[in-house]
């Protein structure tokens, strides 16, 4: 899966790209054939015309902040959308989208291309967004400086899904609000020691008894869900 990135800041990109998941997935030595996915970033500044190389100006009618221009982002799309033949699905990263939410990340997941739009400042030119006419996601109910975060935050989501990324091929099934967990939260997890600060791993898990343990997972996830998220269970 192929990954374009139009920011005005790619530097923030590289420690992210480079670490963990994000980078194995992107590795041809771990991967028969090519690796799963692929990251092209590109530097909205480049596609700039004038002498200073400025991208953002004042609002018309005034007030605070300064709006990205439109030539430079569509221009900037045009020409990395060529880079390719696979079709890039256009996405912008917005606080006025649609809220990012597992399902959607699992239809992402089965694209063959993204190119993700991350704004600064006030935001874009509404023109260019009405031209480009991309699928506008959010990350929350709050405002960011820019959509770097968010669009490194949409990679780890979906690059975790495509096959062979995860060690365990069904791992990314049995998380919160994955099928696998039946679009609840996770229940909790356990690890070595038995007894830690006189607290014990409850006995179930110790009994080896799989269809015990696999009846107490799904029922302490009901559990937490209705406590933690009981709109969930709607
Ligand atoms: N004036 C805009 C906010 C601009 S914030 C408004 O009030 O709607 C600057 C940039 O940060 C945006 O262009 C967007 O790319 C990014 N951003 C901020 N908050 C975000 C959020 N919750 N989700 C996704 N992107 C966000």
């Amino acid at each position: 899966m192929r990954f374009d990135i139009l920011s005005l800041f790619p530097d923030m990109f590289a420690s992210v790209l480079n670490t963990s998941i994000l980078k194995r997935a992107a590795d041809p030595q771990l991967h028969q054939g090519s690796p799963p996915a692929s990251y092209h970033l590109t530097d909205i500044r480049k596609f700039a015309t004038d002498k200073h190389r400025s991208v953002d100006k004042p609002p018309y009618g005034g007030g605070p902040g300064m709006v990205m221009q439109c030539q430079p982002i569509w221009d900037a799309v045009m020409a990395v959308e060529q880079e390719d033949i696979a079709p890039a699905r256009r996405i912008l990263m917005t606080p006025q989208g649609i809220p990012l939410t597992q399902p959607l990340v699992e239809e992402l997941a089965k694209e063959p291309r993204l190119l993700l739009i991350a704004g600064h400042y006030e935001g874009l030119d509404e023109r260019v967004i009405t031209q480009l006419d991309p699928l506008q996601i959010s990350m929350g109910d709050y405002v960011l400086s820019g959509g770097e975060l968010p669009a490194m935050t949409l990679v780890d989501a979906v690059v975790r899904l495509l096959p062979g990324v995860l060690g365990d091929e069904t791992s990314a099934d049995f998380e919160s609000f994955s099928p696998g967990a039946k679009r609840l939260l996770d229940c909790p997890h356990y690890t070595r020691p038995p007894v830690w600060m006189d607290m014990e791993v409850p006995p179930t898990l110790l009994s080896g008894h799989h269809a015990r343990i696999e009846a107490w997972r799904l029922e302490q996830s009901r559990l937490r869900t209705a406590e933690k998220r009981p709109d969930l269970l709607k």
